[in-house]
């Protein structure tokens, strides 16, 4: 339900990255006539039976897969463990570079795939590993199984894993007004101009795309959240990868909050979106 509501917070699209979305749905046929230029910010759900070529890309003459067909919006996949281990792992270098080529004998083309990957997962086969109020039901080899479907260095390039509780009977009529996702939208906006604005003339438009030498400029830590940094580093055997990916979450959420400095409940939260590293890495 969460991921599906995501389109509803993400930031306006600019006029160039509308033209982008729509020269790639135009190449793929996916553009019906009369259509004009899509304004909405795709989300693609294909379902776990997908081919390595409906997703990556390809045929005869290639044609963009979901991936390049969730660029600069979202690509979710349900129920990851489902889905074929040979075609997660592919997934592994687009998610890097943005960027996706396909080779043919007589040709050879690159489509954008910059998307949000978005997935979610069980606990175990039967769902309740782990839950208070049910039995989880499966054998340790079964879970062993369905979690050794997504390898670490896939989890590694996800930059915020959350466990989320089934939620509670009393808790569905909670009559506590939420936000809703037009006042989200809103602080997204500006956190992305903040993040327009401070990265100008650099050919970066996001937290997400900084490279290390901006981290170590725009990512900053004062000396108490630096400590708790590294205390994290080792009592959760982060990567590399994850640090860095720690470091722009953080300022991400300080500019959330339209705060100039990564503050060390900054760096607390983004740290909390980790806790699958250790518990995962422990399976494995
Ligand atoms: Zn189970």
């Amino acid at each position: 339900m969460m991921a599906k509501r995501l389109p509803t917070i993400l930031p306006d699209l600019s006029f160039k990255e509308a033209l982008e979305i729509t020269k790639i749905y135009s190449v793929a046929g996916e553009l019906k006539k009369d259509s004009g230029i899509i304004m909405n910010r795709p989300f693609r759900n294909p379902h776990h039976s997908i081919t390595a070529s409906s997703i990556i890309g390809g045929g005869k003459i290639p044609k963009p897969g979901e991936i390049s067909l969730a660029h600069l919006g979202v690509l979710f996949l349900d129920e990851l463990p489902e889905f074929n281990k040979k075609i997660l792992e592919l997934l592994r270098e687009p998610l890097e570079d943005k960027t996706v080529t396909i080779s043919r004998l007589n040709c050879s083309l690159t489509y954008p795939c910059n998307f949000m990957f978005v997935a979610s997962m069980n606990p175990c086969p039967c769902g309740y590993y782990g839950m208070i109020e049910k039995q989880c039901t499966c054998s340790e080899l079964a879970i062993k199984n369905y979690l050794g479907k997504i390898s670490g260095p896939l989890l590694d390039r996800i930059d915020i894993h959350i466990e989320v509780k089934p939620v509670k009977y009393e808790n569905l009529n909670n009559k506590n007004p939420e936000e809703t996702s037009e006042v989200i939208r809103k602080r997204v906006n500006n956190a992305r101009k903040i993040q327009q604005k401070r990265y100008e003339n650099l050919k970066v438009y996001s937290n997400a795309e900084l490279m290390p030498k901006l981290i170590e400029k725009y990512c900053k830590l004062d000396d108490e959240s630096k400590k708790i940094l590294n205390v994290a580093f080792e009592k959760l055997g982060l990567s590399a990868r994850a640090y860095t990916k720690v470091l722009k979450v953080a300022r991400t959420i300080a500019d959330l909050e339209g705060k100039t400095n990564i503050e060390k409940e900054h760096i607390i939260e983004a740290i909390g979106y980790r806790s699958l590293d250790k518990k995962y890495g422990e399976k494995f």
